[in-house]
């Protein structure tokens, strides 16, 4: 799915090879960035064993006093940050805002969890291990690598960068050739407010650079991408058995059942399919809609979905097409779905003008199409009709992806939710998951494995540490060459007595 940003590299004044990031509605030059090279991965790396034990060193509450102050500058920040953004994806000012308000609440939650959830906790002995006291903390592992996508450049890796410092880790984050620029910024204003040791550095460059991560002996690697790098990225960490987060691609199914609120829905479906241009990992692409309110919700989505215009302009619904490899997938997408049968109710091929696509509304598309099947990642919606919410939900399980989901009913959301096979599922709203930070963030199946965000979100960063402490000897104690076959008969009546029956 990845594109150079640009095929020109060319070399600075200090002999380092530097690529340009472009703003994709006018071409422009944003920044120039180096192309870090494999032995500068491994140093950076080599670098944040340094910062990662200061950083453990400081404890939750010197953590959290940084992480706060780093929340307070990326608010005062905020304008600067947002056009930055915008310059690098293309997206509406709107939409950038939206994501970083979730950024700064996802940090303030972090750090604020992190002692609870993973400092040191008594654990219950049970009773054959009365005379023991245990406990369990969840320590940092040390240094994390992080490479993220363009989509949501701030947002996406600060599900791993900010859980992961606020575990106690140190981060060395690979960001998308696209917008290497948002990773030197939040690198950049860390490093304000920790200027003792680079607790975030940041590695510019295309996928070599990202590779040269997995291979530059981190303690963990959290990827959030697409899924064919997600198994190149897997397979890489392999070798060194360094463990994965893999956050990939989902082709996310909305349900309308016979008793939603058919309005609401419509609404969720246009915003969860077209908002940042459509390319929203867990935004929605497949909508499956009982029989008896089908019609009512497509002539709203219709109405709704052909008013809306994207643009380069303050004011314009949503913004282009960042990853200009991309309209070729939507249009083929587009056309595939037509020439089965599919019909177009809004747009049709000629919405795809590059670098900008206007909303298309397919409906009755074949499941087996590729605008059913695979990630579109545009400003598209296939609408399908089924007798019923049951159906629905068939339907909706049928892909290898499972990252998020939704539903519309009155009466059965909770019901029809627990019948899907995901990660998240929001009921009479989308994507509504992501914005509360206790709850864990990730997929099944070819959407990947482990969680950012909430507890999940900072366990991901750590291993279990557990402690059993004798406290005085037991009257009958099994674990010793002196217990004689007495002990192990005592123990064994105490077992049948416990759990026997
Ligand atoms: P890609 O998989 O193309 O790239 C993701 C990152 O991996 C980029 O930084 C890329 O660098 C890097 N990369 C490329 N090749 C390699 C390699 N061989 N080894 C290591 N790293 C490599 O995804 P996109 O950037 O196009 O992002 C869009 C995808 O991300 C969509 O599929 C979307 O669904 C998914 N996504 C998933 C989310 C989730 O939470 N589940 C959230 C957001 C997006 P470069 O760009 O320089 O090539």
């Amino acid at each position: 799915m990845t594109q150079t940003a640009t095929t020109t590299t060319a070399r600075g004044d200090d002999g380092r090879e530097r690529f340009a990031s472009l703003d994709p509605r006018t071409g422009e030059v944003v920044g120039h960035h180096p192309v870090t090279t494999e032995a500068e991965v491994r140093e950076a790396v080599r670098v944040a064993r340094g910062a990662a034990a200061f950083w453990a060193d400081l404890g939750f509450d010197g953590r959290r006093a940084r992480l706060d102050a780093w929340r307070k500058l990326l608010v005062k920040r905020l304008d600067e940050f947002q056009q930055l953004i915008c310059a690098e994806t293309g997206k509406s000012a709107d939409d950038a805002r939206v994501e970083l308000a979730l950024v700064i609440d996802h940090l303030h939650w972090a750090a604020r969890h992190a002692p609870k959830v993973l400092g040191r906790r008594k654990v219950s002995p049970g009773m054959l291990m009365y005379n023991f006291a245990a406990t369990l903390e969840y320590r940092p592992l040390g240094v994390v690598g992080v490479i993220g996508p363009w989509n949501y450049p701030a947002f996406t890796p600060m599900g791993s960068i900010a859980y992961a410092l606020a575990a106690g880790n140190a981060v060395v984050f690979k960001p998308s050739e696209f917008t290497p620029g948002v990773g030197v910024f939040l690198a950049a204003t860390l490093g304000e407010v920790v200027p003792e040791f680079p607790v975030l550095q940041v590695v510019t460059g295309f996928g070599d650079t990202g590779a040269a991560l997995c291979r530059a002996g981190v303690d963990k690697l959290a990827f959030t991408g697409s899924t064919p790098t997600g198994k190149k990225v897997m397979a890489a960490c392999a070798s060194s058995l360094t463990p994965v987060l893999v956050e990939c691609g989902g082709k996310d199914p909305l349900i309308v059942a016979e008793d939603a609120d058919v309005r609401a829905a419509a609404e969720a479906a246009v915003w969860g399919g077209i908002f940042n241009s459509g390319q929203t990992c867990a935004g929605v692409e497949r909508v499956y809609v009982a029989d008896a309110v089908h019609d009512e919700f497509v002539a709203l989505v219709a109405e709704k979905a052909g008013k809306l215009r994207p643009g380069g302009e303050p004011g314009a619904d949503f913004g282009p097409i960042t990853m200009p490899k991309q309209v070729e997938v939507i249009q083929k997408h587009v056309e595939d779905a037509l020439e089965r049968g599919g019909r177009a109710v809004v747009g049709g091929p000629e919405s795809i003008r590059p670098p900008y696509v206007e909303p298309v509304v397919l409906v009755d598309v074949p499941e087996d199409s590729l605008a059913v099947t695979d990630e579109t990642f545009g400003p598209t919606l296939v609408v399908n009709r089924v007798a019923d919410a049951d159906e629905a939900v068939r339907r909706a399980n049928a892909l290898p992806y499972g990252l998020g989901a939704a539903v519309f009913s009155r009466g059965r959301g909770e019901e029809l939710a627990a019948r899907l096979r995901c990660g998240m599922v929001s009921v009479n709203s989308v994507l509504a998951y992501a914005s509360v930070p206790g709850l864990p963030f990730g997929g099944v199946g070819d959407s990947g494995f482990g969680r950012i965000h909430g507890e999940d979100g900072l366990r991901e960063f750590t291993y279990a540490h557990a402690v059993a402490r004798k406290r005085f000897s037991a009257l009958l104690d099994p674990m010793t060459y002196d217990r004689g076959s007495r002990t192990v008969k005592h123990v064994l009546r105490l077992v049948r007595v416990l759990h026997g029956r």
